[in-house]
Formats: structure tokens, sequence, C-alpha cells
């Protein structure tokens, strides 16, 4: 049976959207065109990720500092410490400070072998993310966000080594996690609970994960411990050949993800753009979350 069109109202959640840097002048110019797309739905904030190791600190510091530049979003940069000195870190940061940045997602990062090799702090470097979340706290006033995953870390030997991972990030300073993308909206309610029972009173940001490709996410997920639950294969199914449907199935889902979501008392959304609009706009529009005239001048920024 073909889904129905939510028509699920939740104009007031808010949201947040997740950018990745340009790794060519074409991906570069599709961002651009991306982010004027979204400017007006006036997220929170916006973040861009960081490449474990350090691997894309000019274009990150490059597209955080455009994002400052020349629109009135507030922009925070992702940073790992795999990989890194302390030292390195610290001048990371600095730099990302000296460019106007406040609020940094603090992650420890993939080993450098890629996800599944095993992870080992670099020698004077920082441990873990808690370790980091520390380092960014001695450096300045900083909001820090995090990461968590409601269907635990691959890593994670269990759900209380997890947790307690997630306990000592807060504990070192962080203000907000931000989740892995997940589609069992029971299962983050669970975790929720966990959270809360552990006596973490953070903001638990839902990471929602439009679809743009069911195969290409499907192999994503599986290598982050993210599960697929078949009623996504049965709600794209017949739209092989139509990318227009899939889109819409896409869309559908998401939105009523997040509507569901918002039932059960959840207010902040983080969305993982893949630096692409159409989707994320229809979910935004599914939801009755209309496009905002931005009154805010470049210049006041
Ligand atoms: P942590 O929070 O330190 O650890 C994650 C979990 O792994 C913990 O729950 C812990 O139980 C377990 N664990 C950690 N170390 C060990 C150990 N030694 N033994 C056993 N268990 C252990 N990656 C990037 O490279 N760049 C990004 O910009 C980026 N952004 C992200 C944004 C979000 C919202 C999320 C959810 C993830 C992001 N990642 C990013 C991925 C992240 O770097 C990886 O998942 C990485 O493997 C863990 O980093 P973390 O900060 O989540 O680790």
């Amino acid at each position: 049976t073909k889904p129905e069109r939510p028509i699920a109202k939740t104009p007031d959640v808010r949201i947040s959207f997740e950018f990745f840097p340009p790794k060519s002048p074409d991906m570069e110019d599709q961002l651009w065109q991306t982010v004027q797309a979204l400017q007006p739905y006036q997220p929170d904030f916006v973040s861009v990720t960081y490449g474990a190791g350090g691997t894309t600190r000019e274009p990150t510091l490059a597209t955080v500092k455009r994002l400052i530049a020349d629109t009135p979003l507030a922009t925070a940069s992702h940073l790992t410490c795999v990989g890194a000195t302390r030292d390195e870190v610290r001048a990371v940061v600095e730099e990302f400070q000296a460019a106007g940045v406040r609020h940094f997602v603090a992650l420890r990062g993939d080993p450098q072998g890629g996800m599944g090799s095993r992870y080992a702090p670099h020698p004077g470097g920082f441990v873990n993310a808690a370790d980091l979340v520390s380092g960014l706290r001695d450096l300045g006033d900083f909001e820090i966000s995090v990461s968590a995953y409601p269907e635990r870390h691959p890593e994670s030997e269990n759900d209380d080594v997890d947790l307690d991972m997630l306990k000592q990030k807060v504990d070192a300073g962080a203000t907000r996690a931000l989740t892995q993308f997940f589609f069992d909206n029971d299962i983050f309610e669970r975790y929720l609970e966990r959270v809360r029972a552990a006596g973490i009173s953070i903001p638990i940001v839902p990471g929602i994960m439009p679809i743009q490709n069911l195969t290409q996410l499907k192999r994503f997920a599986s290598m982050c411990g993210a599960s697929t639950p078949s009623f996504l294969d049965e709600r794209f199914e017949g739209t092989e050949g139509d990318a227009q449907a899939r889109a819409a199935v896409a869309a559908d889902i998401a939105a009523e993800q997040i509507a569901d979501l918002s039932r059960r008392g959840i207010e902040e959304f983080h969305i993982y753009t893949m630096n692409r609009a159409p989707l994320t706009i229809a979910t935004l529009e599914r939801l009755g979350i209309a496009a905002k005239v931005d009154k805010v001048s470049n210049a006041a920024a």
C-alpha cells in the first residue's frame, strides 16, 4: 500500500543543519546553493563536519569562515582529536576561534585506518572525546556539542559502556548531544529514558537522515551500527525507476519521524542535509515549517 502524505503540522520544532566541506569546485557550488536555499528556514545553528586526523582542516575552516562572513547563520565546527597531539588540536581550535567559531561539535573521530580498525589515542593527544571536551573548556567559553548513539557505537561492548562515555562527556562540559541517525523512534525513546536515568539532563537532539539513496544508506548504516528497519524497504518498494516518487517517500519518512518524536516531547532536530536542499525542504514543508524572509542583513551578522 502506498503511504499517505502525512498531515503532521509541527511548525514549532527547532532545527539545525549539518554540512560537510566540499571536495571540488562543483561540490562547493552545490553547498552554497544549498546554504542559500536552507537559510530562510532559520535553523538554530548549522554545523560543518571535520575529517578525522585533521584531513579536512582547511576546507572545514574555509567553509566555516564563509558561513560566518556571508550568512547570518550561527555556525558550529566539528572537531576531531584522533591522530593529533594536544598542541595540534589546540592550534586548530585557536584558528577556528579567530575565525569567529563559538560552538564546537567535539568528537573523537574514527581511527585513521578507517571504520573497523582499532582506535588508539595519539601519544600526547587527547585520550577520547571526553578529554577533548575538557581541553575545549580550558581554551574558551564555547558551546560544546557531542555525539550520542541511540543504538550504541559499534566499538561499545554494551549499552552501559556507551552511556558511560556520554556521561563522561557531559561531566567534562558538553551542553548538547547530537545523535547518530536512527529510524525507529521507540529505540530513541528507550535510549532517552536510560540517558535520563543516568542523571544526564542536557538536550539529546535526534539526528535525522532524509534518505537520498536507500542502498547507500544501508551500507553506511551497517558500518556505524545504525539499524535500517524493514519498513524502509516497504515504503520505497515500487519507486525504483522514479526519482520523484523516491524523494516523496523519503520526505514522508523523515517528516513522519520528526512529527512522531515531536508528539513524544522532542523539540530539537539535527538534519543531515548531505549538502542538498530539496529533500530537507520537502521534509520541513510537510511539517508546516515555512521559509521565512531573512530580515537579518549580512552586514549585521
Ligand atoms: P566517543 O564518544 O568518545 O566514543 C563513542 C563510543 O565508543 C562510546 O560510547 C564508547 O563507549 C565507545 N568507545 C570509545 N573508545 C572506546 C574504546 N577504546 N574501547 C571501547 N569502546 C570505546 N566523525 C568525523 O570524523 N568527523 C565529524 O565531523 C563527525 N561528526 C559526527 C557528528 C555526529 C552527530 C556523530 C554522531 C558522529 C560524528 N562523527 C564524525 C563520527 C565519530 O567520529 C565516530 O563515530 C567515532 O568513531 C567516535 O567518535 P565519538 O566522539 O562519537 O567518540
